[in-house]
């Protein structure tokens, strides 16, 4: 619930000041290009997904891939676990928006064709190909022909003599078995790498990126293995990926998550833009948490909000405020938003209110506004408004007046809950 009076009594003015910025320092790492994308050495945080489609069945995957890409995925893994998969990729690549990382299981036959279909990058677990001289056959590959590989350790499938006796999995243990991956590619010259080291345990995670940033300079890929379903998946993700990446670590990141991989690519995407990392590239959807004041079911349009906005390319801050009592200042930094009152939205620019539109057009009139705005900017939307505003202004008081003098101060029976309190407390 929004408050209708300013809880802060001190006086901040004499506090002292943190300056916040819009974003993290990064940890200085090696660059390495994946096609022609960019990971490490100070280039944006990418976002990676990865297809779930059968790959011999180009069709299905180039459409998957599209709509990662479309989602947000900068960056995007096919497996690559059988002949007909990597023929598979070599239809693919060349028709592919973003990069195509292979996804090597236990053939390292399917890494060299892979290669030969032309893809951007390998992803090999130290844990399937344990072969020094086949490590190194494809590190060789990789190297004439210029192609990175992400040595990707996982902490369930970890090399045998690894495991602690009594521990079993340990952040050690993935960084050792990173680090005798790295040694097979220095041996033939190849350090076009990045690493990632995995575990579905998010403390585990973390422990074990730190340590590996101790102690390499190489570009690393984040991410939580096997997260699971949404919500809890996500939030395992973002937990262990957002911990890291606050404190500088990590170039590329990737959810698992156990859903429509485009979740994936737009958990990645919103986690970078939250965090200042990557440009908004979408709407960043703000709403109210509903409360007894409210005159609109607010999940509701919040939610035929979001569906409307979609994957759109409208980098602006979009409000759905449930009354015009709190709404507006509420949300007087957001772009563009909306308040109910009295069965109608109260729309407002920049905390400016614009025109009044009837509920039911309520999402209508935010997409249309989000688009106006996006094309000729905010201060142009208010010109455009320069005819009702004034009556904008005077039917948003009309309302706020009308919400007041029927629910009064107290909307949500606060004052009466805690009058209550405290007579119990007293008793
Ligand atoms: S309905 Fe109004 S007072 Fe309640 S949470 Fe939403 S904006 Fe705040």
């Amino acid at each position: 619930m929004c408050s209708t009076f300013n809880p802060l009594e001190r006086n901040t003015n004499t506090l002292p000041v943190v300056q916040v910025t819009a974003t993290f320092p990064r940890r200085d790492t090696r660059q390495i290009m994946v096609g022609g994308v960019a990971v490490g050495g100070g280039a944006p945080v990418t976002v990676q997904s990865m297809t779930v489609t059968k790959t011999a069945d180009h069709e299905a995957t180039l459409q998957q891939i599209y709509a990662l890409a479309g989602a947000g995925a900068d960056i995007v893994r096919c497996t690559c676990n059988r002949a007909e998969a990597a023929e598979g990729l070599a239809r693919i690549v060349p028709r592919s928006p973003v990069p195509i990382v292979a996804d090597i299981h236990n053939n390292h036959r399917m890494a060299l064709a892979a290669l030969e279909a032309g893809v951007h990058c390998l992803r090999l677990n130290p844990g399937n190909i344990r072969k020094p001289e086949q490590i190194k056959a494809v590190a060789r590959e990789c190297k004439d022909r210029g192609v990175p590989i992400r040595i990707g350790v996982n902490g369930g499938s970890l090399d045998p003599d690894l495991y602690h006796p009594e521990l079993g999995v340990t952040p050690e243990a993935m960084v050792a078995s990173a680090m005798r991956e790295l040694a097979y590619f220095e041996d033939v010259g190849f350090d076009l790498v990045k690493i990632s080291v995995k575990a579905s345990s998010v403390p585990l995670m973390i422990e074990a990126y730190r340590q590996l940033a101790e102690t390499t300079d190489h570009p690393l890929h984040l991410g939580v293995t096997e997260a699971g379903p949404p919500p809890a998946g996500t939030i395992k993700s973002t937990a262990g990926i957002a911990a890291l990446l606050a404190e500088g670590i990590g170039d590329t990141i990737r959810y698992s998550l156990t859903t429509d991989p485009v979740e994936e690519a737009r958990a990645g995407r919103a986690l970078l833009e939250a965090l200042g990392l990557r440009e908004r590239r979408s709407v960043d959807l703000i709403a109210c948490p509903s409360c007894g004041r409210a005159e609109v079911d607010v999940f509701a349009v919040a939610n035929e909000a979001m569906e409307a906005f979609g994957d759109r390319r409208i980098p602006l801050q979009v409000a759905v405020m449930g009354c015009v009592v709190n709404g507006p200042g509420e949300a007087r930094d957001a772009d563009l938003g909306i308040a109910a009152g009295n069965r109608r939205g109260h729309l407002f620019v920049k905390g400016e209110n614009v025109a009044v539109v009837a509920e039911d057009a309520m999402v209508d009139a935010l997409v249309e506004w989000a688009e106006f705005i996006c094309e000729h900017g905010a201060e142009a939307a208010l010109e455009r408004a320069a005819r009702t505003r004034a009556s904008a202004r005077r039917a948003a008081d009309e309302d706020r007046r009308r919400n007041l003098d029927e629910l009064g101060d107290d909307a949500n029976n606060s004052e009466t809950v805690v009058a209550g309190i405290r007579r119990k407390s007293r008793a």
